[in-house]
Parts: structure tokens; C-alpha cells; sequence
């Protein structure tokens, strides 16, 4: 299972005279029996040697530089043994570590790392593990264990809180009491942590396989507050959680099937229940329409999420379409449905409708969701049930709806005597 790029990599440092490792959650992975997704490879080997050696390397960072090795498709991590953090290192008032950029040996590079089993060694001149903290130990039992002492690890890099919980979740082990216990205490140090790193962890944790477990993870340990709080608050309702559960389902499974995923749908799921309770407010307090007050309001939960967790535009865009689309989906004259199904952000929308419409206890609702559903399975379209009252006051001119769907009469006027699509013709039922 170790790909030969790596086994190249390998080689080809050793025969240069250093030393190298495979090591982190690729060996981890093996040995637990999984499928490693990434190796690393740690050396003695300073950038510059590494780069002699490989004519596809590529030097990342400012300050800790890390090797990318190219062979094909595959792009492999090569970092130097960092050396042991220390009184002497420059931290925040938190205990944050600022600047850590200093070489090591091989023992020091392994108490650096995070968890014990994050810190296995594989030598391929004997095919040995070397293990400095105990990691074998801690596989055999199946206990994610932080190296040290837990409180100051976490300062160091309050990320860690949630590599736990991740880590912890994709192997089914448990967090041992001393690494579990001061979470609670130090979530809002994640506060300290850059958004846009942030950003970055939220999908590693809540975009996989086990997205759920994790979502509970982080809410039991009160981390999910500190990513999501506007989210946190409303996840009291049964049917908040059980949405966002479903849209973490939807996405594990995805993944299990290859399939592609999309942050923007995710992070439109995460940030969905805020949204509507902003909606709700502004068409009270402001008397908005309903489009209006979901564009403001994705705007604002937008605004204030990303002071947490910074959300790219690329993302952040296509979120808006997907909220603005639970609109226009309950809309369905025949014109303007044919339209919105080309719409590129059709597919999602209806994705995320479906979701809404699972959560159930929502009879409209799930009379909308199986009329798409159909709408895109046979060559006409259905026709729309007197239960759905589709909410028109934002509809653009001239294309209006009445109550049961059926098109405005000034509409059907203009088209006597012209061509008539059959879809366009047919009067709700
Ligand atoms: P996976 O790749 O399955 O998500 P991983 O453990 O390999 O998990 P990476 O982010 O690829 O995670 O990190 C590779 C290795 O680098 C880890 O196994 C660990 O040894 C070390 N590492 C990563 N992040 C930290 C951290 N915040 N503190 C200390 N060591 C870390
Ligand atoms: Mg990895």
C-alpha cells in the first residue's frame, strides 16, 4: 500500500547518504489497519539537500520550509526533523507558540508531533518502526494519547483539540482521560487560531467519512461553539440538529461512494439555521420581502461567520445561490421551472431542498421536493397541488403565479394564437 512514489523519495534520500521516514497518519493508518489517504516523509536533510536531489522539488513555507516532491500526479511532503520546542520559544499570552523554526534530531522531530501514534517511524532499510512515545502501545489499545503534557500541547497549537477529536473518530479509539479532559477548558482558545487556518480544519473534520461523530465530538467538547456560535445556539431544535446531521450523512456517503463533495454545500448546510432565524427577524422587523431578507441575511451570517472561520468567495458565492434558490424553487410556473433546472447551481439547491425535506414534520415542504423530483424525471412537468402556496411576492414582472400555480391570466392572454410548449400550456391540477 505505500505508493512508489514514496518508496522512490525514500530511496532516493537514503542513497544520498540521509536518513528517512515515512511517518504521521500514513503509517498510523497502516498500521490500524485503514487505507492511508497521504504519507509524509521526515529526514535529516535540510531543504536546500533536498532539492539537490530531486529535480520536481518545490519549497513551501516562510518560515518552516517543507520540500513537495513531484513524481506524476503524486506530490509528497518531505519536512526536515524540527527540533524541540523550549522555554527559549516566542509565544502568545495563551502559551501559543509564535516562531518555531529550528532543526532537529530524529527523537526530537517525534516529540514534536501531536498524538503517539502520529509519532511512528518506518525504516525502509529494515523495515523496522521506531517508536520514541509509545505509540505501538497505544494502537494495540486503541487510545489516541497527546505526547506530553496535554494542557501545554494544546496551547502550543489549540488545533490539536480538534485533530483529537478527528483523529480519534477515524480510528474508533478512545481519547485517553488525560488528552480528553482539559478540551472543554481550553475550546476558546481556538479563537486565537488565523480564520483562514480554520477554515481548513472545518473540512478535515466535518467533510469525511465520520462528519457526524465529529459533530458530536466537537459539541460535546464545546468546540462546535467556537467555529459555528450563531449555529451552536440554535442546534437546541431537534430539527436543526437533524438537518445538519443529514447534510453531514449526505456528504459521508458521498465520499464513500467517490463521489465529489462541495464545501459551499456544507458550509450552506452549517450555517443554514442562523440564516433563517435572520430571515424570520427581518421580515418582522423590517417588513422585507422574502428575497430581500434572504439576501440580507446571508450577507450578515456570512459576515460574522467568517470572523471564525474565513470562508473564500468561491465559496461563499455559490452558498448564497444555494439559500437564494430555496426560494425561487417554490416558483413554478412552467417557464420559470425549465429555466432554474439549467441554472448551474440547480442540482445543489435541489440537494439541499431534499435535505429540508427529509427532516420531515413539513408536509409543503416535502409536496415541493417530490415535485422536483418529478419535474426532472419525465419530459412534462407536474402539476402543482393546491397545498403548495408558493410564497410569489418577489416574482419578477409579467412572470406571476396564482396562488395554485397556475400562470397569470395577462400571460396566457399574450400567448393566445402564438406556439404553445406542452408544458407551458398545462393548467395546474
Ligand atoms: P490525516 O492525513 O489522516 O488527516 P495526519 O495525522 O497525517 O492525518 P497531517 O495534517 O497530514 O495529519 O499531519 C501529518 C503529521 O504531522 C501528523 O501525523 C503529526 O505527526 C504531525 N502534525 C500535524 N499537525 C500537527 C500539530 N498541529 N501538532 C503537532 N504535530 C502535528
Ligand atoms: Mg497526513
Amino acid at each position: 500500500m505505500i505508493s512508489p512514489g514514496t518508496l522512490k523519495t525514500l530511496y532516493t534520500l537514503k542513497d544520498g547518504g540521509y536518513q528517512a521516514y515515512m511517518v504521521g497518519g500514513g503509517v498510523r493508518d497502516l498500521l490500524a489497519g485503514l487505507t492511508p489517504k497521504d504519507f509524509d516523509i521526515a529526514t535529516d536533510a535540510h531543504p536546500e539537500q533536498v532539492k539537490k536531489l530531486f529535480r520536481s522539488c518545490r519549497l513551501v513555507g516562510r518560515r518552516f520550509v517543507i520540500c513537495h516532491v513531484r513524481f506524476g500526479h503524486e506530490v509528497l511532503e518531505v519536512t526536515t526533523f524540527r527540533g524541540a520546542i523550549t522555554d527559549m520559544h516566542a509565544r502568545d499570552e495563551t502559551g501559543r507558540v509564535l516562531v518555531d523554526n529550528d532543526y532537529g534530531s530524529l527523537e526530537e522531530d517525534a516529540f514534536r508531533r501531536d498524538f503517539t501514534v502520529n509519532a511512528l517511524y518506518y525504516d525502509i532499510r529494515d523495515y523496522s518502526i521506531i517508536d520514541y512515545c509509545g505509540g505501538v502501545d497505544d494502537l494495540k489499545t486503541g487510545t489516541l494519547r497527546l505526547i506530553g503534557d496535554p494542557e501545554l500541547r494544546y496551547r502550543e497549537d489549540p488545533v490539536r483539540m480538534l485533530r483529537a477529536v478527528r483523529i480519534a473518530n477515524k480510528l474508533h479509539f478512545r481519547l485517553e482521560p488525560g488528552t480528553a479532559a482539559p478540551i472543554s477548558k481550553l475550546a476558546p482558545l481556538l479563537a486565537e487560531i488565523p480564520a483562514a487556518r480554520l477554515f481548513d480544519e472545518v473540512l478535515k473534520v466535518l467533510m469525511c467519512r465520520e462528519g457526524v461523530d465529529n459533530l458530536y465530538g466537537l459539541r460535546v467538547y464545546g468546540l462546535f461553539r467556537q467555529l459555528f456560535p450563531a449555529t451552536d445556539e440554535m442546534l437546541g431544535d431537534e430539527r436543526h440538529l437533524a438537518f445538519l446531521n443529514l447534510a453531514l450523512g449526505n456528504s459521508a456517503d458521498r465520499i464513500a461512494q467517490d463521489q465529489p463533495v462541495s464545501p459551499a454545500f456544507l458550509y450552506a448546510a452549517l450555517l443554514w439555521p442562523p440564516v433563517q432565524r435572520r430571515v424570520r427577524q427581518l421580515r418582522a422587523s423590517e417588513g422585507h420581502a422574502e428575497s430581500l431578507a434572504m439576501e440580507q441575511a446571508a450577507e450578515e451570517v456570512i459576515a460574522r461567520a467568517c470572523a471564525r472561520v474565513a470562508i473564500p468567495k468561491r465559496f461563499s458565492m455559490p452558498m448564497r445561490e444555494i439559500w437564494a434558490m430555496q426560494l425561487r424553487l417554490t416558483q413554478r410556473t412552467p417557464a420559470r421551472a425549465r429555466r432554474l433546472m439549467t441554472h448551474p447551481r440547480f442540482r445543489a439547491a435541489y440537494d439541499f431542498l431534499l435535505l429540508r425535506a427529509r427532516v420531515g414534520a413539513d408536509a409543503v415542504l416535502e409536496e415541493l421536493a417530490d415535485w422536483w423530483t418529478r419535474a426532472q424525471q419525465q419530459d412534462e412537468l407536474p402539476p402543482v397541488t393546491a397545498t403548495a402556496s408558493p410564497d410569489d411576492e418577489d416574482g419578477e414582472p409579467g412572470d406571476e403565479v396564482s396562488p395554485e400555480g397556475v400562470p397569470a391570466r395577462r400571460k396566457r392572454r399574450r400567448r393566445r394564437g402564438g406556439r404553445r410548449t406542452s408544458g407551458e400550456a398545462a393548467p395546474a391540477g
